[in-house]
């Protein structure tokens, strides 16, 4: 057995680093596709054991106490060139190796348009998507029936070319992916007539989707598994299913509340009146007080959305517009003087106050507190 020092040309005290740069100097000699010389081949054989050993300093101790420094190594020997260069370049990077042709699926997004009252109450939908499936034919392989994938003649199933150039820093190998096989390491000599090799047809298919009560537009729904199929065959992705609440002709949305306007005649606003709201559960009736103002806000409890999260509704709020007639009989108007001259309304000057109490806004907080 020859001396692994010898061999590399080192001292016994060599550094790591002296056993380094010895390693790479011998290697760029001798390497396969500079000198394919046999002679020279089993010596670079030797080399490169004797660098396995050297450049481990648990192996180098007990090679150093008379073992053959081997242990553990399993016998396997030394590899490829890749592994020598990872050797070299301290490895890391990518793993190399052909890439495998099965691969995950891409999500998918579609958007499903739904009513206010289904968006409230919730509701399934039965939605056409148009995505990648597994092509039946091959069942994913993409390989026409009774063949299968061969490896590639080029890079011999590597997926990789690999060639050695000059550059400042000597004999260095670089690889690119083999063009024959796009890096598979294999080739599909007959390909599937109905995939053409990819494994995965596009179709159309429904999908049952079961959208809960409380969604808004612009919430996606996640459906695991259901989106494209991967090239040869991959698990498929997932399906978001974006939901967009279509606009209500009278109610409003906000959050989890509903808000409409509701017309009170005059009179009704004067003398109190009940009047029929149309909401998302149908018909209920609303009471309007005696002396009930434009811009009132009544709430109706528990008629607004379902809530996505917890559960139970919001409110409904309707806005009182008191609705002022704007043609009158001549009966009518001499009804309304009478009126005006009992209430003294002719005397009474319009005076303008600040909007602390009325007004929109704060009728609204009014109504909230109930
Ligand atoms: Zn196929
Ligand atoms: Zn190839």
């Amino acid at each position: 057995m020859s001396d692994h020092y010898q061999t590399l040309g080192v001292d016994r005290s060599a550094s790591q680093d002296e056993i380094k740069r010895a390693y790479r100097k011998l290697a760029r000699e001798m390497h396969p596709d500079v000198n394919p010389d046999p002679k020279v081949q089993d010596r670079f054989k030797e080399v490169t054991a004797a660098y396995e050993v050297l450049s481990d300093p648990e192996k180098r101790s007990s090679y150093d106490r008379g073992g053959d420094g081997f242990s553990g190594f399993g016998g396997g020997g030394f590899g490829g060139f890749s592994d020598i260069m990872d050797a070299f370049f301290g490895g890391g990077g990518t793993p190399r190796g052909p890439r495998p042709r099965m691969r995950q699926g891409q999500d998918a997004l579609i958007r499903a348009t739904i009513e206010l009252q289904e968006a409230c109450f919730g509701t399934t939908r039965e939605i056409g998507v148009e995505t990648a499936i597994i092509c039946e034919k091959c069942g994913g392989d993409g390989c026409a029936a009774g063949s299968s994938p061969k490896t590639c003649d080029i890079c011999k199933g590597r997926g990789e070319i690999q060639q050695v150039t000059r550059s400042f820093i000597g004999q260095v190998m670089t690889s690119r992916p083999c063009g024959t096989c796009q890096g598979y390491g294999t080739v599909i000599p007959q390909p599937c007539g109905e995939c053409a090799g990819d494994g995965r047809v596009r179709a159309r298919r429904n999908v049952t989707v079961k959208i809960p009560a409380g969604v808004e537009t612009g919430n996606r729904m996640q459906l695991a598994g259901q989106g494209e199929v991967g090239p040869g065959g991959g698990p498929a992705g997932d399906l978001y299913v974006e939901i967009i609440v279509s606009e209500h002709d009278y109610l409003v949305r906000e959050g989890d509340d509903l808000h409409l306007s509701v017309r009170v005649p005059m009179t009704g606003a004067v003398l109190g009146t009940t009047i029929e709201v149309e909401t998302l559960d149908g018909e209920v009736e609303l009471e309007i007080k005696s002396g009930t103002q434009s811009g009132t806000v009544i709430p109706i409890r528990g008629k607004g959305m379902t809530r996505l999260r917890g559960g139970g509704r919001g409110e409904l709020f309707a806005h009182v517009e008191v609705v002022i007639p704007n043609k009158l009989s001549k009966e009518e108007e001499s009804v309304m003087r009478k009126f005006a001259e009992l209430r003294g309304d002719e005397k009474e000057s319009s005076q303008l106050r600040k909007n602390s109490e009325g007004g929109f806004f704060g009728k609204f907080k009014e109504a909230f507190r109930g």
